[in-house]
């Protein structure tokens, strides 16, 4: 493990038991992410990325694999994780409605991990009002309840809420698919902003590769529960490898003459995603790909680093 990793994943699996069958919705997926910098967690619905983003947490407890912090390897469940570890590790999920208690007004929402973790003992009203002011809310939003805000500054108040207990590492899953894409601005500009300053590291899980591009460090493209391709954010987007990766790229949106150079030629999608109860043997991938051998449908393929710090599972390049 090198020194600036501050999360690794080694060979992680969660499985979900349902009427149908095993839903292997994370099946054996490795990656690190370093301090300070913002990984990057792509893939259509289904593919395993929030369940990934929750079993770090320790929300899921993990079918196999370990997961370790800070070179340590973290106890399962988010119960048997001292408190010094849960203040250190926090999540801001998709939806800040149902997140925040509507009962509690905001000063009081925020207030709550300072009493727990004992920060700011005796100040903590004015640590409430210095994180409003860090996240770009008004103080007086200190005595209103989350029912009289909008949903981008209730987002805004779960991100204060998660930086109450000054962790170094923070989840975000999908935190602007809600809101309407002035708001995503604004919320991608007040992370990225708060990154900075307090050299915070993210995990961002989104399905938006445009947004991707802007925020990560690195990406990793998720399908079916595992990981397919790891790259720097401007190799992955100049030089994808995976042929599902270039597929998705092809399909995206461009505006820019340089975001038309480096967009791959158009891959026409082929096929849905397959039921994960019921997922294709060998590469889960070659029902739909254009480019399946005869070894893709029986073996599922190594993942391999073809240069440095660019992984990706396929045959083509093994
Ligand atoms: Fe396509 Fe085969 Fe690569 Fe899977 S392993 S992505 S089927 S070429």
């Amino acid at each position: 493990m090198n020194n600036d990793e501050i999360i690794q994943v080694k060979d992680l699996k969660k499985y979900f038991k349902t009427s149908l069958g095993i839903v292997r919705a994370v099946d054996g997926i490795s990656f690190t992410i370093r301090e300070g910098e913002t990984f990057g967690l792509v893939g259509e619905s289904g593919s395993g990325k929030s369940t990934t983003a929750f079993t770090i947490m320790g929300v899921y407890e993990p079918t196999d694999g370990e997961i370790y912090f800070k070179g340590s390897p973290l106890p399962k469940s988010v119960k048997k994780r001292p408190l010094s570890l849960r203040k250190e590790m926090q999540m801001v999920f998709q939806d800040p409605g149902s997140s925040l208690n509507p009962r509690k007004r905001i000063g009081q929402i925020i207030e709550l991990p300072l009493r727990v973790h004992r920060l700011h003992v005796g100040r903590e009203r004015e640590r409430v009002k210095e994180l409003l002011e860090m996240v770009g809310l008004p103080v007086d939003f200190i005595n209103r309840y989350p029912g009289a805000i909008g949903g981008g500054e209730k987002q805004l108040v779960a991100i204060a809420r998660a930086l109450a207990s000054e962790p170094s590492f923070i989840a975000l899953d999908e935190p602007t698919s809600a809101l309407d894409v002035s708001m995503q601005a604004k919320i991608i500009n007040t992370l990225l902003r708060i990154q900075k300053e307090l050299n915070l590291t993210y995990l961002f899980i989104t399905h938006n590769l445009s947004l991707m591009r802007n925020v990560a460090s690195r990406v990793g493209i998720m399908y079916l529960g595992k990981m397919f391709e790891v790259a720097e954010t401007s190799e992955f987007f100049h030089k994808p490898l995976h042929p599902y990766t270039k597929m998705l790229l092809s399909a995206i949106p461009v505006i820019t003459e340089e975001e038309e150079k480096i967009k791959p030629k158009r891959v026409i999608s082929r096929g849905e995603i397959p039921s994960p109860v019921n997922v294709p043997s060998g590469c889960y991938f070659h029902p739909r790909c254009i480019d399946c051998m005869e070894i893709c449908k029986k073996e599922d393929p190594p993942m391999v680093e073809v240069s440095t710090g660019h992984f990706v599972k396929c045959h083509l390049y093994t």
